[in-house]
């Protein structure tokens, strides 16, 4: 008897066997392709599993199988590349199978709905057809079936024209109308869109990339504002020229709310946007769309990469630096890296693109095994900022910011232009101090301080969601002479509202601006500004197009100098040279002002003084030393407990439990508590697994995976492993 082996989504490393619905044969069974949502009896409850293969028998005896309740789609939804690229990354992240395949599903589905799309418009029943005039008492609902005589119409519009959704309810449970589906349109590029001719390295690398109808990867090198984007357009227009589609996935779709609109603007309802603001059906119509190709551009965030696709052409990685590609909790995947190997699997070329790209990014450029292109002068504005260094040491500082910074604030502002300023740290200060008695104001729950957010008069932990009000009096010796050490954003705007009483502030962190719609008014409203100020955190880092903004003002990166992660540099270079790209990008030339107590560093130097390129080649060769990545691969195994010592004691045991294991080139480090070495109640360890460059490093994941699964220990206990982790903190 043929049997099913199913992977459902559980923390389960292993899939499971059924014997098929009593309405399969043998060759029905023989029909059902690999990816086919199955739901199955688990437990005590039913699941939705995905089939990943069938076997002729299993090594259960077949009196104890249970049998699959039925099979919902018996041809796969999910492309067979990317039900290959599924079992690919389970393996090489060593996690549950089942995890990793349902999130190639949109969640609707992953209850078991059917694709068919819902239902977005309302149209009259024969009765309502037929209602005869003036029978009706409510003059609204009478009006509307007098709107539909004419032809059906969606919700939205309907809404538009002023029936509300009660409205329509009332006449649909009247039984004159229905709902019905009216599929959008599927192209309508806006008029409105002028493109632009590209300069010369601009239409090599448009050129040479529509080229490829092969898996070939490439670089594309642009320094800020150099018009990466629109290579990224022109070469999607020639894909999608050919009938193939296009995935183009961003760090985060919030921060950028100018990109998505640019995709729209040029190519209309043919592109799809994954956000995380649509709703369940929304969701589920996009993938639904680019599964069956009714879509030819999907724009998304990471966990776009696992959409299916009619026929994928193109992928672009926008910004393929950003950290935000790695998942950092659950299922640590990195979006760049799973679209390299997507590319490969569907055979179509993948574009990197950025003004600062990973290490690794480079290496693979030197190596040959990516193309790299270049954009190295900007689209519109003459050229890159001029930098300035402001040796702060001994200087007085109001809310951290010198008086040279603030003189050229106001000589900016008073020739009607933009300066913006970038501080990596919101709420009001870092922490409270008791001036008496040294007390500070820590988590009960973390190793960290709690940081005072004045306005809402409280004290938040940025680490997990603890606050409580601010304490009038010291709750060591009574005392109330406080102390708000650190300066945060929100320091900074009080003080400059003082020292810029007339200019209009803005203040950009996410404490003020919590969606995309409201970055999007914010940047709006900046941009009908002349003279103007703008504060925020990392979230201004990203590629904003502020034309008039001439002055960035960084007012203290300091901390990242003492980082103890080894990508702290790198980080760093990539951080200052996107802040200082928000300068001068119209016509204006521009400055970048960066205060610091370590005017000397060598890194400073080295982001002033040469591109990007030449930083990263010297911090490649440190690493190179070192055997870190690029050169060396890590694997984080991380242990978290209520229990210190049970935490320490886990990893004790898989150290001993691994070191047989361990080639003569491989290297174990630890247990050592975690940098934040308390979150959330939980006491955290890491034990580091470093490894030579190595092809095969899963099975060792895999391995470890094994062993920590066989390992006891305290049911509270949780354990995680971080294949190339990018966070260590
Ligand atoms: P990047 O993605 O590299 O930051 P963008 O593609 O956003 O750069 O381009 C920066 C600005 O220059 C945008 O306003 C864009 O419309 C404009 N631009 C890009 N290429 C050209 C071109 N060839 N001619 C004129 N303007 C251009
Ligand atoms: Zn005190
Ligand atoms: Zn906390």
């Amino acid at each position: 008897m043929p049997i099913l082996r199913i992977a459902v989504a559980k923390p389960l490393r292993t899939t499971f066997d059924y014997l098929p619905p009593l309405d399969y044969d043998d060759a029905s069974v023989a029909k059902l392709q690999a990816g086919a949502r199955v739901e199955v009896p688990f437990g005590k409850g039913r699941l939705i599993g995905v089939l990943v293969s069938r076997a002729p028998e299993s090594e259960i005896n077949q009196t104890k199988l249970k049998r699959a309740i039925r099979v919902i789609d018996p041809a796969s939804l999910l492309s067979k590349n990317l039900f290959e690229l599924c079992l690919w990354a389970a393996q090489y992240y060593a996690h549950p199978v089942g995890e990793v395949l349902t999130l190639a599903f949109p969640p609707l589905l992953r209850k078991g709905a059917e694709t068919t799309a819902p239902p977005n418009a309302v149209k009259l029943t024969p009765e309502g057809r037929l209602t005869p005039q003036g029978i009706l008492k409510s003059p609204k609902q009478a009006a509307l079936i007098d709107r539909l005589q004419t032809q059906e119409a969606t919700r939205s519009t309907l809404k538009a024209e002023g029936y509300s959704s009660s409205i329509i309810k009332a006449v649909i449970d009247k039984g004159l109308a229905t709902p019905c589906r009216i599929e959008e349109p599927e192209f309508s590029p806006s008029a409105s869109d002028t493109v632009p001719t590209l300069n010369s390295e601009q239409h090599h690398a448009v050129e040479q990339l529509s080229k490829q109808t092969q898996f070939k990867a490439s670089l594309l090198y642009g320094i800020t504002g150099s018009g990466k984007t629109e290579v990224y357009l022109q070469t999607i227009a020639n894909t999608i020229a050919t009938g193939a589609q296009a995935m183009v996935l961003v760090p985060e779709i919030a921060l950028t709310p100018q990109t998505a609109a640019r995709f729209q603007q040029r190519f209309g309802a043919t592109v799809g946007v994954l956000h995380s603001s649509l709703t369940e059906p929304q969701r589920a119509r996009e993938w639904e769309r680019a599964r069956t190709g009714k879509l030819q551009i999907l724009l998304g965030t990471r966990s776009a990469l696992f959409t299916p696709f009619y026929r994928l052409g193109l992928i672009v990685v926008d910004e393929e630096h950003d950290s935000a590609y790695k998942q950092q909790d659950g299922f640590r995947y990195h979006a760049r890296d799973l679209a390299i190997k997507r590319a490969q699997l569907e055979q179509c070329p993948i574009v990197l693109g950025s003004a600062t790209p990973s290490l690794e990014t480079i290496s693979n450029v030197n190596s040959g095994r990516f193309e790299r292109y270049t954009l190295s002068t900007r689209a519109r504005a003459a050229s890159l900022p001029s930098w300035q260094i402001i040796d702060v040491r001994q200087q007085t500082l109001r809310a951290g910011l010198s008086e040279a910074l603030v003189t050229a604030c106001h000589q900016t502002i008073d020739k009607g232009e933009q300066a913006l300023l970038f501080l990596n740290r919101r709420g009001f200060a870092h922490t409270l101090l008791c001036h008496d008695c040294g007390w500070v104001a820590q988590c009960d729950h973390c190793d960290s301080r709690m940081v005072i957010h004045k306005r809402h008069n409280r004290l938040r932990c940025h680490h997990c969601q603890a606050q409580k009000p601010l304490p009038k009096t010291c709750p060591n010796c009574q005392s109330n002479h406080w102390q708000g050490v650190g300066n945060g954003t929100e320091r900074a705007e009080l003080a400059l509202q003082t020292m810029f009483p007339d200019t209009p502030i803005y203040r950009i962190d996410s404490d003020t601006v919590g969606s995309a719609s409201q970055l999007d008014d914010v940047l709006d409203a900046i941009n009908t500004h002349t003279g103007c100020l703008i504060l925020g955190t990392q979230m201004l880092a990203k590629g904003h197009d502020l034309a008039s903004v001439t002055l960035v003002g960084i007012v203290d990166t300091d901390a990242l100098l003492f980082s103890s992660d080894f990508r702290a540099e790198e980080r760093l270079s990539q951080l200052l040279t996107q802040v200082s790209g928000r300068s001068g990008r119209g016509e204006r030339p521009g400055t970048v002002m960066l205060q610091t107590h370590h005017p000397d560093a060598e890194i400073f130097r080295q982001v002033i003084h040469q591109d990007y390129w030449e930083t990263a080649k010297s911090l490649l060769d440190a690493r190179h030393h070192s055997g870190l990545p690029p050169f060396g691969q890590i694997i984080l195994i991380h242990a978290d407990s209520k229990d210190p010592a049970e935490a320490e004691r886990f990893l004790n045991s898989a150290r001993h439990a691994l070191s047989s294991s361990l080639p003569a080139n491989h290297l174990l480090i630890g247990p050592l508590p975690a940098p934040l070495s308390k979150r959330a109640g939980k006491f955290r360890y890491q034990l580091t697994w470093l490894a030579p460059h190595e092809k095969n490093l899963h099975r060792f994941a895999n391995e470890i995976a094994a062993t920590l699964t066989r390992l006891p220990h305290k049911h509270e206990l949780s354990w995680a492993i971080d294949i190339d982790p990018q966070d260590f903190l």
